[in-house]
């Protein structure tokens, strides 16, 4: 797609926009067009009257993507600013949140008003709308368990609510069958029960300052590239970071990606990475760890847009 012709819009339209620094790696190309609605109602009638034909894609913070080198095709949605990032108390233990708002921005508003339960989140450097999407989770929790119902536009710009007593949507690990191009703009969560808000922003701390300790979080990175292959709670769970060390991949490079020496699942840009870079370490991983164990890791990290400038593959 070259110049589609665009609905007119509230928010930015942007054309040929430069997406790695939006994005944790900061590798991969630009979108076709960037769009950054207003509010729901721009969303919405954005999409009402852009060509069907027409990709969309969402991108929250970038923190769980690789963005390929030829860049994204069609229109990519982030939701940024204020009204997206807010986060309100509208029950005696309920939270509504803009998809925009990060996890740790929710968990400390929990914290503020006194609220347990949702402090989990605060280990997730990502956006509610990318937290939904992946069904993120750390420390036993998950999204699905503090979701009370989501809103969100369907790609034709029908507003659309899912949850109890709306739509159903099953969420599984690090997944959700939403429709893909489904964007998330609200959530409303539900927290444990009520605490001493102090002592929960030190749980927060701690949760913080350990995963400072064990994960390269200063690093350009992307969090954990492959799935575990048996799902939580199965019995004797491998992990993948165990499966990679194993096979010899700690440290491993291919042009300026690298397995982190830190945490062998996490794959960092060590400065002059290219998307391509970090896909090929990443097959190379898999392979090694193929021949080393018999296991097949598959990716977690989403690989999206076009491989080459001008390619049509995504
Ligand atoms: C250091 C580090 C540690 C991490 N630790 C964890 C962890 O413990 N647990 C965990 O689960 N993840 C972890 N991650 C991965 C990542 O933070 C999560 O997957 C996060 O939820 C992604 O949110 P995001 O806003 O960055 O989404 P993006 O990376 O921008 O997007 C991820 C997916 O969500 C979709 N998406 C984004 N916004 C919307 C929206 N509004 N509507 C619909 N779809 C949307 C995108 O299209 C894409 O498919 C970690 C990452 C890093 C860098």
């Amino acid at each position: 797609m070259t110049h589609p012709s665009l609905p007119p819009a509230r928010g930015k339209l942007i054309e040929n926009a430069a997406l790695a620094p939006y994005t944790w790696f900061r590798v991969g190309g630009p979108a076709d067009v960037l769009f950054l609605p207003e509010d729901e109602a721009d969303l919405a009638a954005f999409l009402a009257a852009l060509d069907p034909a027409i990709p969309v894609t969402a991108l929250g913070v970038g923190s769980n993507v690789i963005v390929r080198d030829g860049g994204i095709p069609g229109v990519v949605i982030r939701l940024m600013g204020r009204a997206w990032g807010e986060v309100m108390k509208t029950g005696e233990l309920e939270l509504t949140a803009g998809a925009g708002a990060l996890d740790l921005a929710v968990a400390k508003a929990a914290a503020k008003h006194g609220l347990t339960g949702l402090e989990f989140l605060s280990g997730i450097p990502g956006s509610l709308g990318g937290a939904t999407r992946t069904n993120a989770g750390c420390y036993g929790r998950e999204l699905k368990d503090v979701l009370v119902r989501l809103e969100g536009v369907t790609r034709s710009g029908e507003r659309r609510t899912y949850g109890a007593g709306y739509a159903p949507v099953e969420f599984t690990y690090r997944h959700t069958d939403l429709p893909d191009d489904f964007i998330v703009t609200r959530l409303v969560l539900a927290a444990s029960g009520a605490g001493d808000a102090a002592e929960i922003a030190g749980a927060i701390d701690t949760l913080q300052a350990r995963r400072a300790e064990t994960q390269p979080i200063k690093e350009k990175t992307s969090g954990s590239t492959f799935a575990n292959p048996d799902p939580p709670g199965t019995p004797d769970q491998r992990s993948a970071w165990k499966l990679i060390d194993a096979a010899g991949c700690r440290g491993l490079k291919v042009g300026g990606a690298q397995v982190s020496p830190m945490h062998c699942n996490f794959l960092i840009n060590t400065g002059e990475a290219t998307a391509a870079d970090l896909e090929a370490l990443g097959e190379l991983v898999r392979a090694r760890v193929f021949d080393a164990s018999g296991v097949s890791l598959r990716w977690e990290v989403r690989r999206i847009g076009r491989l080459h400038a001008g390619s049509e593959s995504a």
